[in-house]
């Protein structure tokens, strides 16, 4: 074989790395200079795992749960799930319906391997998650973006959904409440999606759940499935444990669908991972399981960071943002920045541009909107503590204070 030709697959040419996953690593590295780096750019709560949930995953291995587990995930792990999806989302799943992944991501990729023919169609509205376009198109598919602007709430229309649909479409991905600008459907707005999806059989949902507990004053997260329970023989749940109780480490995410999905997903999983790591699927049985104060707590302390965030930055000439009702992220417009020039005397044409003048001046990472589909934005994670939003704020507001209007 010739030695120039790459080993690294062609279709992997089409991938972009995560944009928050590289944030994080120039945060770390900027860091590791010793520069003092306050970092907006992690989508992870800051609290340690509720000490319930550590000492089962303990307990676990104690115990000798050292080995594979079932390759859908445990049993006492699938029943803490039915009985979760039972008690919180109003929704009836049997075992054979549940599968346990290393991450509600890993659920998601799987889900596409399962499903997606070259050239199957995914819709997916922008903003967005930066993996869900990646992992369609891993897996042979197209996504199909779909324009979602500040003026619709950064929320999918029943209108420009049915405009997405074609004979091709595979999969809608609804996320809510969502990654990256905190947007929540209400009821009503998912039974309009719910309505058009019904006209369209071919049409499967993936409702990504993971930031359900993360809900802010009057607001409440509602599943598709519980207003539009027609749909329940073509959509899969997505969730996990990992937001909710501070266990992004564990990486312990689930799905809940019909069989033959959930059947193949777990083929999947026999053929690469094998199963998730069984200590860790104590823990997220316990987590499931357990008293949920600990959540509810983590909720209030992120509302009260959001209110403290989004004060701040709004006393930011040149950056606005709206309240968000769920997640632990504010998409700010950072419009009024463009066309500034830095001291050093380059004009900011973009949101890459100003994201990169708040990590080089004020040491504060973000995420830059393009890389979620809606360019001339920013993203601020606010699951990192009142002092560093305090001080990432005042470090901004003075990086700002420099710039030039022309
Ligand atoms: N879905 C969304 C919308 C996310 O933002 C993330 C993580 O950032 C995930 C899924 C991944 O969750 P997990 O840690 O369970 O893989």
């Amino acid at each position: 074989m010739n030695a120039n030709v790459s080993i690294v697959a062609s279709r992997l040419g089409q991938v972009k790395p995560s944009a928050s996953i590289a944030a994080k690593a120039k945060a770390d590295a900027l860091r590791a200079a010793g520069r003092v780096i306050i970092d907006f750019s992690v989508g992870e709560p800051d609290f340690p795992t509720p000490h319930h949930i550590v000492e089962a995953g303990k307990k676990a291995l104690e115990q000798g749960h050292t080995r594979y587990t079932a390759s859908a995930g445990t049993i006492p792990l699938r029943n803490a799930i039915i009985q979760k999806l039972q008690r919180e989302n109003g929704l009836d799943y049997q075992l054979q319906e549940i599968v346990v992944g290393s991450g509600a991501k890993h659920i998601i990729f799987n889900a596409f391997t399962a499903s997606l023919n070259a050239g199957d169609e995914v819709i997916i509205p922008a903003p967005y998650w930066v993996s869900y376009p990646e992992m369609a198109v891993i897996n042979g598919g197209v996504p199909r973006i779909v324009n979602c602007p500040a003026s619709t709430g950064f929320k999918l229309t029943p209108g420009a959904l049915e405009a997405a649909i074609t004979p091709r479409t595979r999969w809608l991905v609804l996320n809510t409440p969502g990654n990256p600008t905190g947007a929540v459907y209400t009821s009503d707005e998912l039974r309009a999606l719910g309505d058009v999806l019904l006209r369209h059989p071919q049409v499967w949902v993936m409702t990504d759940e993971i930031y359900e507990h993360f809900t802010y004053d009057e607001t409440r997260h509602v599943s598709i499935l519980s207003v539009s329970p027609a749909l329940r023989s073509r959509t899969l749940v997505v969730n996990g444990v990992s937001k909710a109780y501070a266990m992004t480490g564990w990486r312990i995410g689930y799905g809940a669908g019909p069989v033959d999905l959930v059947k193949a997903i777990t083929l999947l999983i026999t053929q690469s991972t094998t199963c998730a790591s069984g200590a860790s699927q104590a823990a997220a049985a316990e987590a499931l399981n357990g008293p949920q104060q600990c959540v509810r707590d983590a909720a209030m302390v992120f509302q009260q960071r959001r209110d403290r965030l989004v004060r701040q930055l709004r006393a930011i000439d040149g950056i606005e943002c709206d309240t968000p009702p769920g997640a632990f992220y504010v998409f700010a417009s950072v419009q009024g920045l463009i066309g500034r020039t830095t001291p050093a005397g380059a004009v900011l044409n973009t949101d890459q541009d100003v994201a990169n003048y708040f990590i080089e001046q004020a040491g504060v990472v973000t995420v830059d909107g393009t890389s979620y589909g809606l360019p001339s934005y920013v993203r601020f994670a606010f699951a990192t503590s009142d002092s560093e939003i305090d001080r990432g704020c005042a470090a901004l507001s003075a990086a700002v204070a420099l710039l030039h209007k022309n």
